[in-house]
């Protein structure tokens, strides 16, 4: 069993620096970093599990925010880890980063390298699979980015097996087995160009849909037949800003509505969830019926808020960091 102390959900909150356009502006530079676990906007205090400054490196970020969750992943766990935030705040940095580049590499090149240096370090009677998916979530509908044929919608649904009782899977979802680091690494590659292929403007599409990497691990002691499975999701959200008032209509705003409904469906689900509440609305969205299994109970969540460190989004940020301080 867990221990009840490692079963909260963790909130990381990472600021990126000035980008290129801010710093022309002469954009103020408005983070106040008040400690570790403490940051203010404007005077307002927020507080986390851990607080990023803009100089933070991938690897920092990934050792304080990710790297426990592999080891408990190894021990059958399973888990999760969002990205939240406005459009260019650095979900995508800090997820994947630069997938083939030992300093920019993200979290998700980082939990695979060492998922496999575990592996490989193993004595020879434990027997490995890891297998991988790759989908995203676009007007509630998902879609798979390793079958750029599969035209027909993908439905939730649950699986029984002996491995995994009542984990709920999008239906049809293709499952790579992989054996290297490589191989996964080139899987992500293949994603996104299918993602690329499927729409007109990537930036503008990638932040409009929410793109969800799972990796499974599931081991078996070939002496003693013990199995172990353990999943983990790796969610960078749809970028979180409002759409103004005014102007938005039609698609534009029948899509900002349902960004805004299925982040608010899983804001709900973490803070009862981080309430310890006997109700969690897990079945109102179709992003937090797939997680539902990861999220919660024996899960590790964790949530990394990425904010942009400009006057000019000072709004934004605020209402981003509100958001992770509903999972405190
Ligand atoms: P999002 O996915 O939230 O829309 P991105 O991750 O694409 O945002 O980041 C927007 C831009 O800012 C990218 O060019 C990215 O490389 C850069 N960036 C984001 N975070 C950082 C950081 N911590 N350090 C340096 N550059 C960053
Ligand atoms: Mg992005």
């Amino acid at each position: 069993m867990a221990d009840p102390a490692e079963c909260t959900i963790k909130v990381m909150c990472r600021f990126r620096p000035l980008n290129s356009s801010e710093v022309a502006r002469g954009d103020k530079y408005i983070p106040k970093f008040t400690g570790e676990d403490q940051v203010s906007i404007s005077g307002k205090p927020f507080m986390f599990d851990r607080v990023f400054g803009s100089n933070t490196t991938q690897e920092q970020m990934y050792k304080a925010s990710a790297q426990k969750i592999v080891k408990d992943v190894l021990e059958g766990y399973n888990g999760t880890i969002f990205a939240f935030g406005q459009t260019s705040s650095g979900k995508t940095h800090t997820m994947e980063g630069s997938l083939h580049d030992p300093d920019g590499m993200g979290i998700i090149p980082r939990i695979v390298q060492d998922i496999f240096n575990y592996i490989y370090s193993m004595d020879e009677n434990l027997e490995f699979h890891i297998k991988v998916s790759y989908f995203e979530i676009y007007l509630d509908r998902i879609k798979d980015l390793l079958d750029v044929f599969h035209h027909n919608p993908l439905f939730v649904y649950h699986v029984k097996s002996q491995w995994f009782l009542g984990s709920l899977c999008p239906q049809g979802c293709t499952e790579r087995f992989v054996c290297s680091p490589e191989e996964v690494m080139d899987t992500i590659d293949e994603g996104k160009s299918n993602r690329h292929v499927a729409v007109t403007n990537m930036n503008e599409h990638s932040s409009r849909s929410h793109s969800i990497f799972q990796i499974n691990v599931k081991q078996e002691n070939t002496a003693t037949e013990q199995k172990l499975s353990g999943k983990l999701y790796l969610v960078d959200l749809a970028g979180s800003e409002k759409v103004g008032k005014t102007g938005a209509e039609g698609a534009v705003l029948e899509e900002a509505k349902n960004i805004n409904k299925s982040l608010s469906a899983l804001g709900n689900v973490i803070s009862a969830l981080a309430e310890g509440s006997t109700y969690v609305p897990y079945r109102d969205s179709k992003m937090t019926r797939i997680l539902q299994d990861s999220l919660g109970g024996n899960c590790r969540t964790t949530m990394v808020i990425c904010a942009s460190p400009s006057a000019y989004n000072e709004a934004e940020t605020k209402s981003t960091l509100m958001f992770g301080q509903r999972a405190k």
